[in-house]
Formats: structure tokens, sequence, C-alpha cells
């Protein structure tokens, strides 16, 4: 591919950084990802990544995404420990209260730890010739030119050394959500960018168990997405051959507590006894570990007047959602292919260019986050005749899709961000949504919450 620019540097050596380093590969003759954590020898959790401890499965969408970028990478990961999976078939997914059909489908996720699927990432990047890391390297700020109208490089410290500059002709901020871009802009005489929070309060804690084959009927991962009345989540996610990963939280300070027998009670409020089956009688192979996700976070760089060249932010330091649903890796993925065919079309207008793309693959998963949480009714937040309308519809598709594979198929292309949401209001979708609630009735304990009447 046409190379547009000398070096290139990354701020951030998760994911998100590592795939938008793959995507600038093609167009700069250096690439560098400066990481601030030391890149560990083994697919450990680090410092830097805190959720890596926690529950992670990979979309069907980013799986094949990153599977173009590193050809052969799904087959490593699974050699590695992990496992492929049919989403629909596979995983028992729990919305609304119910369990919605399985059957076989071409949604092929993979499941792995969140250290295994970076580090198997990292491999595949640091391999390409062009690309190299520094560790222990923190970035404290830009550098710009006289105006502040061009970012020429980063500020950085590496281990306990002097500050120095490293100059580059694009600088892509893969920082987090903590990321520092609003500050470093205002100290450039920008505004920052606006914020859009929905505040949740989701606590997740987190255990690993002992798996056996036979466990889950087969199933590889279990995902509750919380509803009325308790809007607990949760999920089981198969880590490798011998090891299942539980994940498990509520909303505003209902947390899932520390304590084995309280731990296996929270698990036993969900509406499905899997996970509780499993935390209640497997071995226990780790510690619990807790982590606090205050909000979805969204900053609207696309709507910024002023934006200096050189300069993107990327990855979860531009939107990061509610983990339930999944995504934040598959969107970084999405994102780093809508670098690249921007790239193709040169570094003119670049920020413009990408900020609006990158919106366009954030809208549907910022929707499937934010709606589901707006029905929890402490969620602050718009909730439009839209919303309430959707969620009341999605609630009608989850009743019928209990027992309708088409439906079932159609929500989770959906959900894997496989399908533009419109789909589920195709006539023929609806239909089926129409005639699974005329003529279906829940039975037994199968709950119906939040899905009677709109809103
Ligand atoms: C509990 C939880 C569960 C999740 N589950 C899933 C899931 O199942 N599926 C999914 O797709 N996504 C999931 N996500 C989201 C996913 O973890 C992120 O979207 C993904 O890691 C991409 O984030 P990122 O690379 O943009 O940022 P991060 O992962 O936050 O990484 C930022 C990196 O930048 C480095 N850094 C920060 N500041 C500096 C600096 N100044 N200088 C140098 N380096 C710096 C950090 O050390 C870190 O390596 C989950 C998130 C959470 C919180």
């Amino acid at each position: 591919m046409k190379q547009i620019g000398q070096h290139a540097v990354v701020i951030g050596a998760s994911m998100g950084g590592l795939l938008a380093a793959r995507a600038l590969a093609d167009f700069y003759a250096e690439v560098t990802v400066l990481e601030r954590d030391t890149l560990p020898l083994t697919d450990v959790p680090r410092k830097g990544v805190p959720q890596g401890r926690h529950a992670h499965g990979l979309l069907a969408r980013g799986r094949s995404v990153i599977e173009a970028f590193f050809p052969g990478w799904t087959d490593e990961v699974v050699a590695g420990g992990g496992a492929r999976g049919d989403i629909v078939q596979d995983v028992s997914w729990i919305g609304y209260g119910v369990t919605i059909k399985s059957a076989p489908s071409d949604l092929i996720g993979l499941l792995a730890s969140r250290p295994v699927l970076e580090g198997h990432v990292r491999r595949r990047l640091l391999a390409l010739p062009n690309i190299r890391a520094i560790e222990n390297c923190a970035v404290q700020g830009l550098v710009a030119d006289d105006g502040g109208t061009v970012i020429k490089g980063v500020r950085v410290r590496i281990g306990n050394g002097v500050e120095q500059n490293v100059t580059a002709d694009l600088v892509v901020d893969a920082s987090g959500r903590g990321s520092s871009s609003p500050a470093w802009f205002e100290n450039l005489g920008y505004a920052r960018p606006e914020e859009e929070r929905i505040e949740i309060g989701i606590g997740y804690t987190t255990r690993v168990y002992r798996r056996r084959p036979t466990d889950l009927g087969g199933k590889v991962a279990v995902v509750v997405a919380g509803s009325g009345p308790n809007w607990r989540n949760g999920t089981i996610l198969y880590q490798t051959e011998d090891r299942w990963i539980v994940s498990i939280g509520g909303y505003f300070g209902d947390h899932a507590p520390d304590d084995p027998q309280m731990f296996a009670a929270y698990a036993g409020s969900l509406p499905t006894s899997d996970i509780h089956d499993i935390v209640a009688h497997a071995e226990p192979l780790s510690d619990f570990v807790s982590y606090r996700y205050p909000a979805n976070l969204r900053r609207r760089y696309e709507r910024m007047t002023r934006f200096p060249r050189g300069y993107l932010v990327f990855g979860d330091a531009l939107c990061s959602f509610n983990p339930v649903y999944g995504q934040g890796m598959t969107v970084a993925a999405q994102e780093a292919t809508l670098l690249q065919a921007c790239l193709r079309d040169g570094d003119a207008d670049l920020a413009r260019r990408f900020f609006h793309a990158a919106k366009g693959a954030i809208d549907t998963p910022w929707d499937i986050a934010v709606g589901n949480d707006l029905r929890h009714p402490q969620v602050q937040g718009p909730r439009p005749p839209k919303v309430r309308f959707i969620n009341w519809y999605i609630g009608k598709l989850h009743m019928a899709a209990r027992h309708d594979a088409v439906l079932a198929k159609a929500f989770l292309k959906v959900a894997n961000l496989e399908a533009p949401p419109a789909r589920l209001l195709h006539p023929a979708v609806v239909m089926r949504v129409i005639r699974g609630n005329l003529f279906r009735r829940p039975r037994g304990n199968e709950t119906i919450s939040q899905a009677a009447t709109p809103g």
C-alpha cells in the first residue's frame, strides 16, 4: 500500500493500540507503540489493563476482523487453549429474563482469557518488520508546532529516565477510558470534547473455577444481560479446557460479594441456575477480584470544530461501553478497519474523516448498551419515545425468540455487530415477533420482566 508517512506513534499496547498499530503498519515506514507497563513475557494480567482479570469474550465480528488482519490468529488462540464457539448454538443468551433459542449459525466467536487474546495479537503485530514497542514508557504530554495546530509527537518518560520527545507524523491515543487527550487539548488551547456519560455504577466480581467438559451440557458460555426485577448481570465463559471464568454484578452498588456462600447466593438470583450450579459446586482456582465500572462514556471528538492535525483518538479512549455485551474489542477492531480505509485516501483531513467513520461504528453498540441500561429505572438519561419503543420491541422479540431460532439468530447478528439494528424491524422479523407473542405464552419458571409495556 501507499506509504504516507515516515513514523506513526500509538499510545497504549492494549487491544485498541495493537489493532491501531496494525492498521498504521501498511502506511507508515515505522510504527512505534508506547506502553506504560512492562509487557509480560507470558499471557498474564497486567496493571494497565485491570479488566484483564475479568471475563472477556470476542464477538463474531471482532474475531473475523482480527483474523483478516492476522490470518491464522484464531487457530493460534485455539491452539493456545482458547475455544471457538457458535454464538447461537454454543452460548446461552439470557435477556429480558428469558433464554433465547439455540441453533447452529455462522456466528463464530472466540473465548480465551483477555491476556491470551491480547498476547496473541501482540506477538503477531511485533513480528511485522516495521513495528516496535517501547515498554515502561509513559506518555506525559503532546509536542505541537508553535501555533498548536499540528501534533509533532509526544513527551515520554521511559522507566525512571528524564523526559524526552518522540517525534511522529501521526500520533494515535489508545490509552483507554482514562485517556489524557481532553486535558492535553486544553493545554494547547482547544476545547475539551463533549462527553456523554450514562452512570450505571456497575461492579463485577470474578472468580475462576475448574471446568469439566460435561458442564453446562457442553455449552461454552452463558451470558445474562441485566433485567428487572433485580437487574443483575452475569457471565460464565470458557477460558481453557479445564477453566471457567465467572463475572457477575449489578447496578448502583448491588455488587456480588466476595464471600463464597454469598457469591453463590447472588449467582442464584440470576434468571438461570447455570452459573449458580458451577459456582456452588466447582473447585475455585483463583481468589475473587472486583472491578468498578461507573459509567458508559463517549467522547464526541467528531463534534469538535477545531482539532489539531496529526492526532487521533481510538478504542476505549473514544468510547467505553457497559461490558455486559462484550463489545469493546470488536469496536476497536472495526475502528482499525476504518482507519485503514481512511488512510487509503491519504492523511489530508484525516481526523475529521476518521472520527466521522468511527461514529458510524460506535452508534450501534452504544445504542445497544445504553438502550438496555436505560431500562433500569435509576439510570439517568434521555428516553425519547424511540428508545422506549425499541426496548419494548426487543423485549417482545426475546419472548418470541425463546422458541424461534430465526429470531434468535437475527438478534445475535445485531448484538455481534454483524448486521444493523434496522434488520430487526424488517417486516418478516416483525411478523415473527407478533406471531411468537400471540401464540406462545411463557411457561413454568420463564419470567417476563419489563417486556409487557413500552418504556
Ligand atoms: C470488566 C470488563 C469486561 C470486559 N469484557 C469485554 C468483553 O467480553 N469483550 C470485549 O470485546 N470487550 C470487553 N471489555 C472492553 C475491553 O476490555 C476494551 O474495550 C479493550 O481492552 C480495548 O481497550 P483499549 O485498548 O482502547 O484500552 P485499554 O484496554 O484500557 O488499554 C489502554 C492501554 O494504554 C496504556 N496506557 C495508558 N496510559 C498510558 C500512557 N500515558 N502512556 C503509555 N501507555 C498508557 C495502558 O497501560 C493500557 O495498556 C471489557 C471491559 C471491562 C471493564
